[in-house]
């Protein structure tokens, strides 16, 4: 089938909401809780089933209204929103610490020393105040030199014995990020693993997709490692379950009490591959549209058109997170799929400052794209996603900010 006549078909389905409505109707009037509470891994961690993601927050009533709701997962970073995110986790649930599970971050470059590694989690936990993490992750890890660093091993051995960290993770949605995982569960160093995984990641779903349009799985790596970190007792936790959450998009596509965002909850929840589904949490109404996922009840078939449909609109546009296959077709170094995520949070997410806090991170950006002629990375995306006219974007945005 043809993306227009999709489309057509999807707009012909039953809308029920006018294109500039930001809010679902939602199916219930039943106030959305957490359903299920699953195990993460061999931890003995137990968690609600959909848990906070904290990339983008700074309000502590947010904490609160998941809390209260049922949500017992609550993940942050060192790095995100200058450690506000941090403080706002901390002081939501500073009455209420042994009832909940708190994960941070930290870079922890190659060659760092534990020392310092140390400090930046004495520094967390005073923004988070409490005296522990549960999960405590190597953050956004793309490259196995990171992973190889002694320092970062005997750092959490310390601060285990120190009862300043509970497990150990490493997060990541890189390029590389298939053999890093391989690479941290062959030196059984994480208990836990956070990555980028959604439906259009899982070949399953693609393997539905492919013969209505051009849609390819990028990625078979990625679900084996999956498997094998749950073979082996590793916690799986995923985040970028939405694939971009252009959720705006997708409201006049949404009937019957159904919404996209559920159903990519749904999908991920029922793939067999994941533990937990981490979404960030921006408003009351997103939480209440996510919570209405939990329990993970079975894929429905409108669920399914959904999520067609989505990939219909936004497959050329969204770079599927840890693919590598366009890795190698840039001259100059560019970290092509690195790129296009903080460009996904400036244009999808419409969150200028996460886009740019990643964008910092990383060494040189895009900055060649601006004065690039031989543009090699030119039809590199099976998805046809547009590289060099995305990277140059970023790099516009960015770069020159
Ligand atoms: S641009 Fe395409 S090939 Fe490159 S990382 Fe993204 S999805 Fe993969
Ligand atoms: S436009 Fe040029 S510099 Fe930028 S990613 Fe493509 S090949 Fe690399």
């Amino acid at each position: 089938m043809q993306r227009r006549s999709f489309l057509k078909l999807g707009a012909a389905a039953g809308a029920v909401y006018a294109s500039s409505r930001r809010t679902p109707t939602l199916a219930s009037t039943v106030e959305p809780r957490i359903q299920r509470y699953v195990q993460l891994g061999s931890t003995g961690l137990t968690v609600s089933d959909i848990s906070f993601g904290g990339s983008r927050l700074s309000d502590s009533s947010l904490v609160s209204y998941a809390y209260d709701r049922g949500v017992t997962y609550f993940d942050t970073a060192e790095s995100y929103r200058g450690g506000a995110s941090e403080t706002a986790v901390g002081t939501a649930l500073a009455g209420v610490r042994d009832k909940v599970i708190i994960a941070s971050k930290t870079r922890a470059r190659a060659g760092q020393g534990q020392r310092e590694i140390m400090s930046a989690l004495e520094n967390s936990l005073r923004r988070l105040r409490t005296d522990y993490v549960d999960l405590y992750y190597i953050h956004a890890v793309n490259s196995i030199d990171r992973l190889e660093n002694p320092e970062w091993g005997e750092f959490t051995e310390r601060a285990i014995e120190q009862g300043k960290i509970r497990f150990r993770g490493m997060s990541g949605h890189g390029s590389k990020l298939v053999q890093c995982l391989d690479y941290a569960l062959d030196q059984d160093m994480v208990d836990v693993v956070l990555v980028a995984f959604n439906f259009a990641q899982d070949p399953t779903f693609v393997e539905q997709i492919k013969h209505k349009f051009h849609y390819v799985s990028l990625q078979p790596g990625l679900v084996e490692v999956l498997d094998r970190a749950r073979s082996k007792g590793v916690g799986v936790a995923a985040m970028k379950t939405l694939m971009g959450a252009r959720l705006n998009d997708m409201r006049k596509y949404e009937s019957q009490g159904a919404t996209f965002a559920q159903a990519a909850l749904k999908w991920v929840l029922n793939s067999g591959r994941v533990d937990v589904a981490l979404i960030s949490m921006t408003d009351e109404y997103d939480i209440d549209e996510y919570l209405g996922a939990s329990g993970a009840s079975p894929v429905a078939d409108l669920d399914t058109d959904l999520l067609t449909c989505y990939v219909a609109m936004q497959g050329s546009q969204y770079c599927l997170q840890g693919c590598g296959v366009c890795a190698d077709s840039c001259a100059y170094g560019v970290p092509i799929s690195d790129v296009l995520r903080t460009r996904m949070y400036a244009v999808d997410y419409q969150d200028a400052q996460l886009a740019m806090d990643g964008y910092a991170n990383l060494e040189g950006g895009a900055t060649a794209c601006l004065n690039c002629v031989e543009q090699t990375c030119l039809g590199a995306c099976p998805n046809n996603i547009p590289i060099a006219s995305f990277t140059r974007d970023a790099a516009q945005r960015f770069s020159l900010a």
